[in-house]
């Protein structure tokens, strides 16, 4: 870590992934790693799990380091693929308990079913994969796993090479996640009680289709909280557009790295959100969720 590295961070890092999706470290490492970079705090943001969050609170308890919970909700908005950051929502709401328990299932199969097409033609079986996932059952799998067990066989040299090509979504072996409308999780979060802020909503490299001004609003109009508007794969003229639509819907404006350890480039701290804005994240959730944890 060079002191240009640390020297960026400022603020609340609100986008970041462990072991209990596809980041590689786990909750304790990831806030040993904020409170080093001199964080004001942080969220733990897994794939359509909440299974971290006990390791997480307790890491930051005992490190005296201000912890949002949070989840990372795949979902689907007409043609888009949405990803939609869900903060202090109760975690017991049988309504979201239900909708993970449902995304992951599907997303176990589908990810069997892409690396039985894979295993076709590259080195690798269901059981690679698997080996790959670090928190067992409790893991949410994906494409990184695939990447991952694609690194170990030598096809390609590290995961990024692997989403590259044969993990890409435009590759022939690719399947997308069967995922719940962003009305769906909107409903769902706001029911048990959260903040939901659409992450990376100007995201041109990764999606084809983005959300139009027209569904950001729609979706602002059900109670939407948030845009998440400082994050590397938003490029300038997509900020643009989005700090407008935030500022004409009243919805917050937030930042995160979108870190994975070492799955991907991202830096913790490298985005962040202020005190000001996750004062408010904090205000307008409705208590159920037993609390982020202040020092
Ligand atoms: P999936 O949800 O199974 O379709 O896999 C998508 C996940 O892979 C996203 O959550 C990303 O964080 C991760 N991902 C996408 N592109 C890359 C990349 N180039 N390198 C590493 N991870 C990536
Ligand atoms: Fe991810
Ligand atoms: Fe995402
Ligand atoms: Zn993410």
């Amino acid at each position: 870590m060079t002191h240009e590295d640390t020297a960026k961070a400022s603020g609340w890092d609100l986008h970041c992934h462990t072991v209990f999706s596809d980041g590689t470290v786990t909750p304790r490492g990831m806030v040993e790693q904020a409170q080093q970079l001199g964080l004001e705090g942080l969220a733990i943001t897994d794939h359509d799990t909440n299974a971290g969050w006990d390791q997480a609170r307790q890491a930051a308890k005992d490190l005296g380091m201000p912890l949002l919970p949070g989840t990372e909700i795949t979902a689907q908005d007409g043609r888009v693929s949405v990803h939609m950051l869900a903060y202090l929502y109760d975690s017991e709401d049988p309504v979201i308990a239900g909708l993970f328990a449902k995304t992951r299932d599907a997303r176990l199969t589908r990810t069997r079913t892409m690396v039985e097409r894979i295993s076709r033609d590259y080195p690798i079986t269901w059981q690679e994969v698997l080996d790959q996932v670090k928190e067992g059952s409790k893991t949410t799998v994906g494409r990184p796993h695939i990447a991952d067990a694609l690194v170990k066989a030598g096809v390609y040299s590290d995961r990024s090479q692997a989403f590259a090509g044969v993990c890409s979504s435009s590759s022939p072996y690719y399947l997308p996640t069967p995922s719940p409308t962003t009305h769906q999780v909107l409903a769902a979060v706001n029911h048990a009680g959260g903040v939901l802020v659409i992450a990376h909503p100007g995201a041109v490299s990764r999606n084809p289709v983005l959300l139009s001004d027209q569904q950001i609003a729609a979706l602002a109009k059900e109670g939407l909280g948030g845009l998440e508007v400082w994050h590397r794969d938003n490029p300038p003229e997509q900020r643009r557009r989005l700090l407008a639509l935030a500022q004409r819907w009243g919805l917050l404006v937030t930042g995160g790295s979108d870190w994975h350890g070492q799955g991907k480039p991202n830096r913790m701290g490298e985005n962040c959100t202020s005190d000001q804005v996750v004062a408010q994240i904090v205000d307008r959730a409705r208590g159920s969720c037993p609390v982020a944890w202040k020092g």
